[in-house]
């Protein structure tokens, strides 16, 4: 699927964004959005499935990436959450575009080189792929966990400009392989929106309108009342506890550093609020001791990703094109 269509809500901020500097601030932005997510996968991968409790008696507050947890990590190294948009995101460049059947020949492919950590509904869609030959798994209220989410960044990079319906098609295109599923659908097109909205220039009330408007949509995810602990894989839970992090903080590092010491599933809530986040702080705000620590293959995949699939997007066709 190619995305053409320039939406009219975006026309505007283009303009504002219009010149050269415009231009190399969303570049820079869509990088900081990229390193965000690994930074946040492979902190919150050590503490992936403890309480607060247990994160505070073992590491006091937990702000380094130092790898280890359930998972045995290596310092830097990051998860299925990468992972897989790293594998959708070169699928995408391959076919010049979205398409359903190369994303799920990617995820397969990943799949066989035995990743250090995939989730039960990730493995059941790869696996009914591999036996069908159909890359959308049939909808299923219960398949609302947080896996499609996880990897919605090389969507939002290489559809940023577009309408929010094309925005939508798209994500199903990915999201569908493994999770058919309108609760997922919803939160990850509205996380996707978030990053977009960063990289045009919004600031936290810009994102947080959106947020806003999924709650008005569903009120499962109302998230200023309740702290969200210990968030589990179930989308809903996910997002509340990556809002009211990304809500109460400032900058990259105090949100991250508060959301993945919730607990839970830390590792998938540190890369979601990490791609948001990066791409509303910049690349320059995300501490210099998490990048460098960081997988050097995977920092390099993450940064050229980043400035190739917004060269896809409508937004770079218009305005951000070298003349
Ligand atoms: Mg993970």
């Amino acid at each position: 699927m190619l995305v053409s269509a320039l939406s009219s809500e975006i026309r505007t901020e283009i303009l504002l964004l219009a010149g050269d500097a415009g231009g190399d601030a969303v570049r820079r932005r869509a990088m900081g959005a990229y390193l965000g997510l690994a930074v946040g996968d492979a902190l919150g991968a050590t503490v992936e499935f403890l309480t607060p409790n247990e994160i505070r008696s073992q590491h006091g507050q937990h702000r380094e990436v130092i790898g280890g947890g359930w998972l045995r990590l290596r310092k830097g190294q990051v998860t299925d959450d990468t992972e897989m948009s790293l594998a959708l995101g070169a699928s995408i460049l391959a076919n010049g575009g979205v398409d359903p059947l190369a994303a799920a020949e990617a995820f397969s492919d990943w799949m066989r080189h035995k990743p250090v950590d995939i989730g039960n509904t990730v493995r059941r869609g790869i696996a009914t792929f591999r036996r069908t030959g159909v890359p959308e798994m049939p909808q299923n209220e219960f398949d609302a966990g947080n896996g499609a989410c996880m990897r919605c960044l090389p969507i939002a990079l290489a559809t940023v400009g577009a309408d929010a319906d094309q925005v939508d098609a798209c994500n199903q295109c990915q999201a569908h392989v493994t999770h058919n599923n309108p609760t997922s659908d919803a939160a990850t097109l509205c996380v996707i929106r978030m990053v977009q909205a960063a990289l045009l220039g919004g600031d936290r009330n810009d994102l947080k309108l959106l947020a806003d408007a999924l709650v008005a949509e569903d009120a499962a995810f109302t998230y200023d009342r309740k702290r969200s602990e210990n968030p589990s894989a179930f989308i809903v839970d996910t997002v509340r506890a990556v809002f009211q992090a990304l809500f109460a903080t400032d900058s990259f590092e105090s949100a991250l550093i508060d959301v993945v010491n919730r607990g839970g599933d830390a590792d998938t809530t540190g890369a979601i609020t990490g791609m948001i986040a990066g791409a509303l702080y910049g690349p320059a705000a995300i501490p210099a001791r998490w990048v460098r620590h960081l997988d050097k293959r995977i920092r390099h995949a993450c940064i050229e990703q980043a400035q190739e699939l917004t060269k896809l997007s409508p937004l770079y066709a218009v305005c951000l094109q070298p003349r």
